[in-house]
């Protein structure tokens, strides 16, 4: 069993914030912001390239509801799904990292100039 879906079993504590029966929001252990949270669906899909059409649209209604539980619904926020090897993504369990409460930084995310990809 994958560490998320041993977080959904409660094999591994977690500090919860939302959940309903199909998807389930945390926060992260290593916050990269003010709020960063987690947002997993309870089912295994090994990455974003992996879920449904369906179950995307509930979870994108689970991520907004999530984001005005945690008061950041108005001052904004970001939502990141690292996937595979070049996305940098680490647990192999479709995850969505939901940061805000603070202005966020743009970044400059690969290596290279940027000048070099055109
Ligand atoms: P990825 O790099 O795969 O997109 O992100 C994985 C995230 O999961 C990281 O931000 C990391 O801090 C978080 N994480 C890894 N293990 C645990 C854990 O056991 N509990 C919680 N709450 N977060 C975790
Ligand atoms: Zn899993």
């Amino acid at each position: 069993m994958c560490i998320f879906c041993k977080i959904v079993a409660k094999e591994i504590p977690s500090n919860a914030v939302a959940e309903n029966e199909e998807f389930y929001a945390f926060h992260d252990i290593n916050p990269k912001a003010p709020v960063h949270v987690l947002v997993i669906p309870k089912a295994h899909f090994d990455s974003f390239k992996e879920i449904p059409g369906d179950v995307m649209g509930r979870m994108s209604t689970f991520m907004q509801e999530t984001a005005k539980t945690l008061g950041i619904d108005e001052s904004g926020y970001r939502i990141i799904s690292n996937i595979g090897e070049d996305g940098g993504q680490e647990v192999k369990h479709l995850h969505f990292h939901l940061l805000g409460g603070a202005k966020l930084k743009w970044g400059h995310f690969a290596d290279a100039d940027p000048k070099d990809f055109i």
